[in-house]
């Protein structure tokens, strides 16, 4: 992976190698260059990104020591709000909002001292796998550009995986951080449930919505998670537990470590990521971990059925404050050609909201509907207790769980966008983990050469709640082995 790493920009800034202003001003211009028809990035932050950078450098010039992730650049999905900076969730219902708030992850991100170069493109409102349904173009897969960046997170992606940032935040519903990382070849983590706070970000299904943090390696998204992580008052589902030092058991290695793996998750997937897979999991025991086989109950189809019925059922309710009333453009021809208030409100959601966003709203306003609650609603969230509980069972005897993190290489762009059940298929073993709340990240396990392209291989670890710290002692100790 080419360009800097936190790590390696760190020791740089602080050795007086670079400036903070100048890595960013490199950023920039790459950006004008690679991007400029705005595909990765929709909005730059260059003005303020670059008084932040001043500060940083005045900071190392008096010799004092910074912190991590000061002066490194950043980028943040365009779902989070970011205060006097427009943020559209890749709709054109809100193409000219500018929140007068920072979400809480971006402000502890700029307290952190980072860099926010700007907002990447995604699908609209975080809905989809493949960035296609964003209202303003496609981020390109930086290793195919005949294939899609995977979604929703497309941009946070693409924008690493072709160094135009260091790290990014994304947000992962049902597997949006993990899939566009494991297409591009880069590392996406999904914490716990409550771990980060969720104030301020533009909320699609909010029982699995979970911000995220996508990187080049396992060491800088652990470095952000600290970063960002912990208790908030605004969001009351965030948890308790203060940022904790989640590097704590890198040195443990993956010595005895136990990893169980669905065997059905590795059989369903395409031939080059079952072999990839399998050649994974006996490194992991060639090193010293150990391996055990398991049934995850309705893994693959059956989960993605779960978690679409609760994602639209939720996301139709969030939706409903897009009326044109209190946020985003109105088109002239909505205010001229109405006459009154639900026309209004229907004639500007015609206009502004995408085929998926809609597609959800009907197909959640159905599941929600009384006559069919029970079957659908009422049924998703049993199944939903039901995948917990035996995930709880799970972790009794394994501290990890393996699967591939998609079943599918990324797919050229148009081929599933208009099949929606396929392109659902893509979650099939990325929506347990927000079904449950646990955590779960994808880093690259392998490559494989496709029609003269060099795609990457994605693997999915997932470790019980709050387990963060084994979770990323884990991931680094397959990144290790995959290295090595
Ligand atoms: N692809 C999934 C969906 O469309 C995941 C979305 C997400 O995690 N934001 O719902």
């Amino acid at each position: 992976m080419s360009g800097f790493t936190i790590s390696s920009l760190h020791e740089k800034l602080q050795n007086k190698e670079i400036t903070a202003t100048k890595a960013s001003e490199d950023y920039f211009s790459k950006i004008k260059k690679t991007d400029p028809e705005n595909k990765v990035y929709l909005t730059l932050n260059e003005e303020e990104a670059l008084n932040q950078a001043f500060l940083v450098d005045e900071k190392i010039k008096k010799g004092e020591k910074i912190e991590r992730l000061e002066g490194i650049p950043s980028s943040v999905k365009d779902v989070l709000s970011t205060k006097n900076l427009r943020t559209t969730a890749a709709s054109q219902a809100l193409s000219n909002f500018i929140p007068p708030y920072d979400a809480t992850a971006v402000k502890n991100l700029r307290a952190s001292g980072a860099i926010l170069l700007g907002k990447t493109n995604c699908d609209e409102f975080a809905m989809g796998g493949s960035g296609e349904n964003s209202a303003f173009g496609l981020a390109p897969n930086p290793l195919d550009p005949e294939r899609v960046p995977g979604g929703s997170s497309s941009g946070s992606a693409s924008a690493i995986a072709s160094d135009l940032c260091v790290f990014s935040l994304g947000s992962d519903t049902g597997g949006s951080v993990r899939l566009p990382a494991s297409f591009c070849g880069i590392v996406g983590m999904k914490p716990t449930y409550g771990r980060i706070s969720r104030y301020g970000l533009i909320a699609m299904a909010s029982s699995l919505d979970q911000i995220g943090v996508m990187a080049k390696n396992v060491e800088d998204v652990t470095d952000v998670l600290s970063a960002i992580a912990g208790p908030d008052p605004k969001d009351s589902t965030s948890s308790g537990f203060t940022g904790k030092d989640f590097r704590r058991d890198f040195d443990l290695g993956g010595k005895g470590l136990t990893l169980a793996y669905d065997k059905k998750s590795i059989e369903m997937s395409d031939p080059q990521i079952k072999k990839t897979s399998l050649d994974f999991l006996a490194k992991w025991k060639k090193e010293g971990g150990r391996l055990k086989e398991l049934t995850i109950p309705y893994l693959g189809e059956e989960a993605v059925a779960c978690y679409y019925i609760i994602t639209a059922s939720e996301v139709s309710a969030n939706m409903a404050r897009y009326d044109g009333i209190r946020y985003g453009k109105v088109p002239k021809k909505v205010l001229e050609e109405t006459h009154s208030w639900h026309q209004f409100i229907s004639s500007l959601r015609g206009e502004l909201l995408g085929k998926e966003v809609k597609r959800r709203i009907i197909m959640g306003t159905f599941c929600l509907s009384s006559g069919y609650y029970d079957a659908y609603y009422g049924k998703a969230q049993k199944v939903r207790a039901y995948i917990q509980k035996s995930l709880d069972e799970t972790f009794k005897s394994a501290d990890l769980i393996f699967t591939p993190t998609s079943p599918d290489l990324p797919f050229k762009i148009g081929e599933r966008i208009n099949d929606p059940v396929r392109m659902y298929l893509a979650d099939a073993f990325t929506t347990i983990a927000n079904l449950a709340g646990i955590p779960a990240i994808s880093f690259p396990i392998g490559e494989t050469q496709i029609e003269g392209k060099t795609l990457s291989i994605g693997g999915q670890l997932m470790a019980k709640q709050w387990d963060e710290e084994t979770l990323l002692r884990g991931a680094k100790f397959g990144e290790e082995i995959i290295h090595a």
